[in-house]
């Protein structure tokens, strides 16, 4: 069973699946060389992008992300600096210098954009090789970024899909639950909350204070994240020429004399989830929730509703909020995927609603039937959400796509705690019909930008 901090991850933008998740499997490759024996005879790498990592790889920043994988860079203690030297370096010497070892890597012709071999076992796929200083191919490796900054190997991808994938861990844990029903028939049973079980669960891997601590360390990044969106001005990289709105919305809601208008409960949400967005496009550090391209609905919630007026969070509060919100997006994990590339953008920003509507409505005091619900609605309203991002760039529709998600949360939470129970539709019923529907959704709408927006917007 995965842990709900393996959901909130800190890392760079544009991308978990895309630039997240590259550049932890260049590490991999790196590290498996050791382990296989063949680092030191190692004397050129290769990497080989396919799937969506080709086609949107481009204007999610791929290849600089596989490069700084191999350089060493991780997501979670980038410092962007040293990142950008380490790569002029590269592109100037054509090789690199790891654990003493010096290593060809020329990006002209060691990184390969396969436009035309299909991705195997899922669509974002990537293969490594390495080279002996005569030529020959020495190891490859095909690694796939499976979503949300979660990688897997071919061999780990090829062993034979579990119906209870909980059940062969049962032993971790003390209240394992592969499904909502469970989950609900656990909290019943032992009269506790969904934050309180998968707290539990958490304490058997860690002392509570660790796991309290990465909370909390999430936490303040999501806030900085919103910090820095808010205050910053210009125009987005990538060549769309998208210019950063928040911090205009921003100075708007600051400086105007206060608005008595209903309706600025959305100013407040929008512009908090599309600075972490615009953040996010810009190659800042966000916390994927569940992935990058969906980073600014949580954050969007927890900066309105569980903290003060001079943005000081309730750390109390948000550590329910995030152990239930992660409880619900390890359901949609477990029993379908958080990969826009599988799923289409209902598997991100619908996931990514559903987990925020669940998060609030706990910290609102909802029983765990009312978050169940308000999960349910969250992600009901979201399904068949295609991926369609123009240019490539998680720009458009992503950016204002996290503002109208964090409504919707918001909603979901308020209309869920108007009943008492789960209603007609279950919250599996809703994960296997948004697992169905991705299914079936062409792979034009799966982070391909082939279809939709992307094909029907001018990039100039
Ligand atoms: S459209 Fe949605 S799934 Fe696709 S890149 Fe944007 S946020 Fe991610």
């Amino acid at each position: 069973m995965l842990s709900v901090l393996d959901i909130f991850r800190i890392g760079i933008g544009p991308s978990s699946s895309h630039t997240v998740g590259p550049m932890r499997i260049a590490n991999r490759f790196w590290k498996r060389l050791k382990v296989q024996g063949h680092r030191e005879a190692t004397h050129r790498i290769r990497m080989i992008f396919r799937g969506s990592l080709a086609f949107t790889g481009l204007g999610h920043g791929t290849p600089r992300a596989g490069e700084l994988g191999l350089l060493g860079f991780k997501p979670e203690t980038i410092d962007l600096d040293k990142a950008e030297a380490a790569l002029t370096d590269l592109r100037t010497q054509q090789a690199f210098t790891r654990d003493g070892q010096t290593v060809q890597f020329d990006p002209d012709l060691d990184l390969i954009i396969d436009y035309d071999q299909p991705a195997d076992l899922h669509p974002n796929e990537m293969e490594m090789q390495a080279f002996g200083a005569s030529g020959d191919l020495i190891y490859a490796r095909t690694y796939y970024s499976t979503g949300g900054g979660f990688t897997a190997s071919h061999t780990q991808l090829c062993k034979p899909a579990k119906n209870d994938r909980v059940a062969t861990h049962k032993g971790d844990v003390p209240y394992p639950f592969g499904s909502a029903a469970d989950l609900l028939g656990l909290c019943d049973q032992h009269d506790l909350t969904i934050s309180d079980i998968v707290c539990a669960n958490e304490d058997a891997r860690r002392p509570r204070e660790q796991t309290n601590d990465q909370f909390d360390r999430v936490t303040d990044v999501m806030l900085a994240g919103i910090e820095r969106g808010l205050n910053t001005t210009g125009i987005l990289p990538g060549g769309l020429k998208v210019k950063r709105r928040a911090s205009d919305i921003w100075a708007k809601l600051t400086t105007m004399p206060a608005a008595n208008e209903k309706e600025t409960l959305f100013d407040w949400l929008n512009v908090y989830a599309m600075a972490v967005n615009e953040e996010n496009a810009a190659g800042g550090q966000v916390v994927t929730a569940p992935t990058n391209g969906a980073a600014g609905i949580i954050p969007a919630i927890i900066r309105y509703y569980c903290c003060d007026d001079a943005a000081v969070p309730d750390y109390k509060k948000i550590r329910i909020f995030l152990a239930t919100a992660g409880g619900v997006g390890l359901l949609y994990k477990q029993r379908a995927s958080i990969s826009g590339a599988e799923m289409g953008c209902q598997g991100e920003v619908g996931v990514a609603c559903s987990m925020a509507a669940a998060g609030l409505a706990a910290v609102w005091g909802a029983s765990p039937n009312q978050i169940a619900s308000a999960a349910e609605i969250g992600m009901e309203h979201n399904l068949g959400l295609t991926c369609d991002p123009v240019g490539g760039l998680v720009q458009i529709p992503c950016i204002e796509r996290n503002a109208i998600g964090a409504v919707k949360a918001a909603n979901a939470a308020r209309l869920a705690l108007h009943g008492t129970d789960q209603g007609k539709v279950t919250l599996d019923q809703v994960i296997e019909t948004m697992r169905q529907t991705g299914l079936d959704m062409s792979s034009k709408y799966k982070e391909t930008s082939q279809g939709g927006l992307a094909v029907n917007v001018i990039e100039c």
